[in-house]
């Protein structure tokens, strides 16, 4: 079916029925990829108060026939929140939808609006006295409506799970307009089909979400972290057993990361110090959240003695307090800053099962040897399974001059994941980078099922048109 653009006639309607403000221009901001790979188109931008005026915008649009693009805070890296080609569409922005409804901190619970930044509802659930987990790199931009859209992960899923397990209820407004109330505190809730874990990683195509009741957590008494050397990512998964079974449920993250990744920290930001006096192959970042009464400074030890005497840890470095606990984050989360400054040939967000990963990635970097010197910098959420396994020119070399390999890349390293049973979407989502990929991996009773729910919940095509699913 095909759709109208959202041209001035409409813009007008609208901009008639909403309160003065709520229609106005795209600004550049809401056009921009985060890693300036190419740009979005739109008409209007819509940027309601309230889930009336959500319902109010997508019923208009779904009469006009006119597409919507909906945007949180801009910072998804598969290119859903951006349509650059096809008939204009409406952008529609929850970011004035930005306040926390109710919070209750005896049920662990929290209710917030789609537009609050991760951040913002982080900063809530502390004053509560409690922890909202989902930790990202973003969180200071990207929104919770935007997190579960693409059901976001970040570094603390090893412990609490991704966005889905952080949600116990939406509310959201469906393709025809109609307003979905699922704000349920529940726990248990099995009385029909769960809608919540529809909406969440659909990426805005069956249904925008304007909240969510979701989960907190206790917060730990203390928080502690170390870089472990290790020798290989073969003695790191077995140091990440060893970890959970010395320290049960308190492993808030187990980070992955080549001593590639410090090469390119060392090229591309000088300034950063390099954690070992000798480079190692390989290293994880271990962060603990703890309970009152356990020494964390004796429960890494123990853990690196232990690992070390299986030969599966080579050096360690103990956080001194939480300055030094942050440096080490600092390392971590500058690694996809230096990956752009090199400039990467082709880049995989790929998960594998966990007992795939040791063989994989040797494997992957013999068989990518024939499109000759490439770097491989491979890290990322280890106890997840989730690797970014992204492929650069030589030292001095430039990604444009591999722009002819980059396809072959690609579909290498994702034929090899698809074959172990892996995902080639893992954190990111699909968005409109990956429709193509989506259509060639997905089981074909998977891709049947998602058409005819989307036909079901979005009947006129207008949710995000292009993104998950190609037309
Ligand atoms: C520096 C950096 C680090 C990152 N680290 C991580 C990471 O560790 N883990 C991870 O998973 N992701 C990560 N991301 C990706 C990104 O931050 C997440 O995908 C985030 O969840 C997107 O939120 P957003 O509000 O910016 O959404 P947007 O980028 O605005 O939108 C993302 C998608 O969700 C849809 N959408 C947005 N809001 C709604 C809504 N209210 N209802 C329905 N659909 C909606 C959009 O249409 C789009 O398809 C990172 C990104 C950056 C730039």
């Amino acid at each position: 079916m095909g759709l109208n653009a959202a041209n001035p006639d409409f813009t007008a309607f609208l901009t008639a029925k909403l309160p003065e403000g709520t229609i106005r221009q795209a600004e550049p901001r809401h056009l921009a990829d985060p890693r300036g790979r190419w740009t979005g188109q739109a008409g209007p931008v819509a940027l309601p108060r309230s889930v009336e005026e959500v319902a109010l915008i997508v019923g208009a649009c779904a009469s006009a026939s006119v597409g919507i693009v909906p945007w949180g805070g801009g910072t998804g890296l598969v290119g859903g929140q951006l349509l650059a080609n096809g008939p204009l569409p409406l952008v529609l922005s929850l970011e004035r939808m930005n306040r926390i409804r109710e919070t209750y901190p005896e049920e662990n619970m929290i209710v917030a609006e789609a537009g609050c930044t991760l951040q913002h509802v982080q900063q809530a659930a502390e004053g509560a006295g409690r922890l909202f987990p989902l930790t990202l790199a973003s969180q200071g931009t990207c929104t919770i409506g935007g997190n579960l859209a693409t059901n976001a992960g970040g570094v603390n899923v090893i412990r609490y799970g991704n966005a889905r397990a952080l949600c116990l209820g939406i509310e959201a407004v469906l393709g025809d307009g109609t307003i979905w109330r699922g704000l349920t505190r529940l726990r248990k809730d099995n009385a029909g089909y769960d809608l919540r874990d529809l909406m969440i990683g659909a990426e805005g195509t069956l249904g925008i979400i304007t909240a969510a009741a979701l989960v907190l957590h206790p917060k730990p008494a203390r928080n502690a972290a170390a870089l472990i050397a290790v020798p290989d990512p073969a003695a790191a998964l077995t140091l990440l057993s060893i970890a959970q079974a010395q320290l049960p449920g308190m492993v808030s993250a187990f980070e992955l990361i080549s001593g590639v990744a410090l090469d390119f920290l060392a090229e591309t930001m000088p300034d950063i110090r390099q954690p070992f006096a000798a480079p190692p192959p390989w290293l994880v970042l271990v962060d603990l959240g703890l309970p009152d009464g356990l020494d964390a400074e004796q429960a890494l030890i123990r853990l690196y003695e232990t690992g070390a005497e299986k030969g599966l840890a080579l050096d360690a470095l103990l956080a001194q307090g939480e300055a030094q606990r942050a440096q080490f984050w600092a390392l971590r989360e500058n690694i996809p800053t230096a990956n752009r400054r090199i400039g990467a040939v082709s880049s995989h967000d790929i998960s594998l099962p966990l007992s795939e990963i040791p063989a994989f990635i040797p494997a992957a970097e013999k068989a990518l040897a024939q499109f000759g010197p490439l770097r491989i910098n491979c890290f990322g959420h280890l106890g997840d399974g989730n690797l970014h396994f992204n492929v650069f020119p030589p030292k001095g070399g430039h990604k444009d001059d591999h722009a002819g390999q980059r396809d072959a890349v690609k579909r290498l390293v994702h034929d090899m994941v698809a074959a172990l049973g892996g995902s080639v979407a893992a954190e990111h989502g699909v968005g409109r980078f990956k429709t193509g990929d989506i259509a060639r991996y997905a089981d074909p009773g998977k891709l049947a099922a998602m058409r005819a729910v989307k036909a079901a919940l979005d009947p006129m095509g207008i949710l995000n048109p292009g993104a998950v699913l190609a037309p």
